[in-house]
């Protein structure tokens, strides 16, 4: 009988706790009892610990069992699994009428239908927090937030519940941020230690910023590479929110930032100005006004980008809403020393809390103008649209029917209207196809997102970059595209199908596949994986098919049916279970003799060799470009991979293992011995593909020799004013951008590959010269290569005619170099299959 009482006064003292510490984030507010807040529910004051993803979803089915003024929705799964969830908050009488109002919120975003009477529409608010994992104070406020939305008794909640439709994302990033409270959580010390050098405020790599695959889910609205945006975007479409904000966490020596961002440096060149000039300053004095009452200081407009369309701050503003990002001073663990002493756990929750209640009340203040205003968007848009002198973009790649489908569902994904070309167009000499191009019109509500897929930026009124400067999407999914302003479209497209093809019955003497369909690498590694001897055609030829003469080109994969081990039947019937899975055509042929070119054993036959892949992880390595190429080859082939940390090496055999790819990254620590196996393997065969700076180590420890672009001179000012260091030094870097490459479409690089003019994106400044073999560089940049995004003169003048790939033979093996980003953002699809032909092909490069 002793432990109920027990537990019975310890209940109690948590209870008087929890309450003390709700007072410290608002204080003198009176609750309904009846909703236990966050502190009540955990059984810890918030701030104390960092919350398990899984412990804030149940505190939000709690609310939402508790009270009809919540309702909690799950719109989708993390890759790990965890539930992505949105918690939406009105009065009883608005939850009760939700669809309606939505649909109502739906019909002001369409210009094409009569406008609503906004005076009685409710405000949505979409109050999105943590995209970061490891900026952690953003989910706690989002408790803390709800909580005081459904239960405090002031007149402002109270007005917000009847006023207006929130919308909580509590964590944008449940998988980052399980892994970064891990880390916190289990770090923590008693007494918690302040020291900023404890283990507990330094993440072990790669840290809880990014998603499973390392992604930085606030670059990624704009891709939509990954389930946790792809979800996400989809549920935006279906609300328009009036306003969204993105809650971060920045230095522990800075205070905190609201928006406006720096006035006319790196904004969106296609967001209305009135959402800067306007908008921007109207929501800030709330910020200020709740930020002063607290004592808490802050900045605005010094800096930050607000350019690029897949940030969670910008696509709203694309959108017709208001996009806000806010960074507190992060205590990065559970307290940490700073130049102002020592920020809490708790002192970062209350500023995004403070913030959350002054976005809320901003946006009730301006009900009725954010809604004309979310009008006014796409009306602009409408009529702005009609005036483009494009009127239509036209696109398509008749090789490639894949990367066309996902390039037309990835557009469908963002609302864009996308027609069939009705009749056949050539534009600066390349033909768009009936029945193989698309039609966009300019003319549409999504007409700001048609110029982001389709227009090139040069033209900058900044110089420094916070990230990419450039993010054309057809020149991403290397689509042949063009403005094309008498395009005659035909029906419009609601869906896309992947096409099944009929596969050759009977017996064959060989399978041809081509290799220019994006997934025709899946379908190899699918091959290979069922134990299926196939080879590779290295030069272009004709044969009689079970459709007549068809011409194949360079790379094409042949399967002997002579060299299987399995039966004749079992490996047909493989094949075509395999290319139907991936969506490939089957020819198949009776004879080895062809009707032009090689024959099918010829010498410039030779088999594939199935991949063995290993990669090289952590601790001072770029852990995005890893994360890059792990989710192509999961995501895009099924192919696995080993990921070695670099402190592992030494356990490495690499002799059982093919290719190693040595991602971005500082190699430095690897000893003589290990450089020397490195050496042995390379020399008995191995392929090395390596990025960006990854090959300056393979050139001073001696495995390659390529060397660096050098101008005749560069001139710098001797000395410049102390205050213009960091826009003179930030101007030379390359943050991100566009440009053409030529590639030599018989390397084996380039297989799959029909035109040699290919757009690349490349974010680094390392120039490399064309290798001294003249054979032996297969993609170089034009001698005018620049796209789009921003790029210094002096870095321009390196970059022409300089390496984009180069190859360097070492004994029998090679190491193939990458120069510019083939898998950037898991969204260059259109240069995915110039890596992924080093990792099949890269035996024959050299
Ligand atoms: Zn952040």
């Amino acid at each position: 009988m002793k432990r109920p009482l027990f537990g019975l006064i310890f209940g109690f003292i948590l209870t008087l706790q929890a309450f003390a510490q709700e007072e410290y984030y608002f204080p003198g507010e009176k609750f309904d009892p009846a909703i236990p807040s966050p502190s009540q529910f955990l059984g810890y004051p918030v701030g104390d610990w960092h919350t398990r993803y899984d412990l804030i979803v149940k505190y939000f089915e709690k609310l939402d069992q508790l009270s009809e003024t919540a309702q909690l929705q799950t719109i989708g799964y993390t890759h790990e699994h965890r539930p992505k969830v949105i918690l939406t908050i009105a009065s009883a009488k608005n939850m009760a009428n939700l669809e309606q109002i939505r649909q109502k919120q739906l019909q002001l975003a369409d210009p094409n239908q009569a406008k609503p009477d906004v005076a009685s529409m409710p405000s949505i608010i979409h109050l999105g927090y943590g995209v970061h994992g490891n900026e952690p104070s953003s989910a706690e406020a989002a408790m803390l937030t709800a909580y005081w939305l459904m239960a405090a008794q002031s007149d402002l909640a109270k007005n917000l519940r009847e006023n207006s439709v929130v919308h909580i994302d509590p964590t944008l990033n449940p998988d980052g941020r399980d892994r970064h409270s891990l880390w916190a959580n289990s770090n923590k010390g008693f007494p918690a230690v302040a020291d900023p050098l404890d283990r507990e405020h330094n993440e072990a790599w790669p840290g809880g910023r990014t998603n499973h695959y390392w992604f930085d889910l606030n670059r990624d609205w704009l891709p939509l590479a990954h389930p946790e945006s792809q979800v996400k975007v989809e549920w935006y479409h279906q609300w328009y929110p009036n306003v969204t904000t993105d809650f971060h966490e920045m230095g522990t020596n800075s205070t905190y930032f609201f928006e406006p961002t720096k006035p006319y440096g790196s904004e969106n060149p296609v967001v209305p100005r009135k959402n800067y000039d306007d908008i921007n300053p109207r929501f800030a004095k709330y910020f200020a006004k709740y930020m002063d009452e607290i004592g808490s200081l802050y900045w605005t407009k010094e800096v930050f980008d607000n350019s690029y369309p897949g940030y969670g701050s910008t696509y709203p503003d694309i959108h017709g809403g208001l996009g806000l990002v806010f960074e507190t001073a992060s205590s990065r663990g559970h307290v940490q020393s700073s130049q102002r002493g020592d920020i809490t756990f708790a002192f970062t929750i209350r500023n995004h809390v403070v913030n959350s209640l002054a976005t809320m009340e901003a946006a009730l203040d301006n009900r009725v103008y954010m809604h004309d205003y979310l009008r006014e968007f796409f009306e602009s848009a409408v009529s702005e649209g009609a005036k483009d002198p494009a009127k239509n973009y036209v696109f398509g790649d008749e090789f490639d029917e894949s990367r066309n489908r996902l390039f037309v569902q990835f557009l469908l994904d963002h609302k864009i209207k996308v027609y069939e070309n009705s009749a056949d167009l050539t534009l600066a000499g390349q033909s768009y196809k009936k029945g193989k191009s698309w039609v966009v019109p300019t003319n549409q509500p999504q007409y700001r997102m048609v110029r982001t897929m389709f227009e090139y930026v040069k033209e900058f009124a900044d110089s420094v970059f916070y990230d990419a400067s450039a993010w054309t999407m057809a020149a991403a999914y290397g689509m042949p595209f063009a403005a094309a302003p008498s395009a005659k479209s035909g029906n419009q497209v609601s869906e896309v199908e992947a096409p099944s093809f009929s596969f050759p019955e009977g017996k064959a003497y060989a399978y041809l596949i081509d290799w220019s369909d994006y997934y025709a690498p899946k379908m190899l590694f699918e091959l290979q994986k069922a134990g299926i001897h196939v080879e590779s055609v290295h030069r272009s030829f004709s044969s009689q098919t079970q459709e007549g003469k068809v011409d194949f080109p360079a790379g094409t994969l042949m399967i002997p049916m002579g060299f299987q081990k399995m039966k004749a039947e079992e490996v047909s019937t493989k094949i075509k279970e395999i290319a139907a899975k991936t969506h490939q055509k089957v020819y198949a042929v009776q004879t080895g003799l062809n009707l032009s070119g090689i024959d099918l054993g010829s010498n410039l036959v030779s088999a594939v060799q199935q991949p063995k892949v290993l990669m090289m992880v952590g601790t001072g390595i770029s852990s995005y470009e890893a994360g890059e190429i792990w989710n192509l080859l999961d995501q895009q082939l099924g192919m696995p991979i080993t990921k070695v940390n670099l402190e592992q090496f030494g356990r490495v055999n690499l002799h059982n293992y093919n290719t190693l790819i040595l991602p971005s990254g500082n190699y430095n620590s690897l000893s003589e011995g290990q450089v020397n196996h490195l050496k042995d393997w390379v020399n008995r065969g191995g392929t090395i593909i390596s990025m960006k700076n990854a090959s300056l180590w393979l050139n001073r420890v001696g495995i390659t020799k390529e060397e660096a672009v050098k101008l005749e001179e560069e001139k710098e000012p001797a000395s410049l004013r102390f205050n213009t260091r960091n826009d003179f030094e930030g101007a030379k870097e390359v943050g991100g951008s566009i440009y053409l490459a030529e590639l030599d479409l018989t390397h084996p690089i380039a297989y799959g590959y029909h035109r040699k003019n290919l757009p690349v994106y490349r974010n680094t400044d390392i120039f490399i010269k064309p290798s001294a073999d003249k054979y032996l560089t297969p993609i170089k940049y034009t001698a005018n290569p620049h796209l789009g995004g921003y790029i210094s003169k002096t870095n321009l003048e390196k970059l022409k005619l300089s390496a984009g790939v180069v190859i360097s033979p070492s004994g029998q093996g090679r190491v193939v170099h990458f120069f510019d980003s083939p898998n950037f953002r898991g969204t260059w699809f259109g240069t995915n299959k110039l890596f992924l032909n080093a990792i099949f092909h890269g035996d024959n490069m050299d």
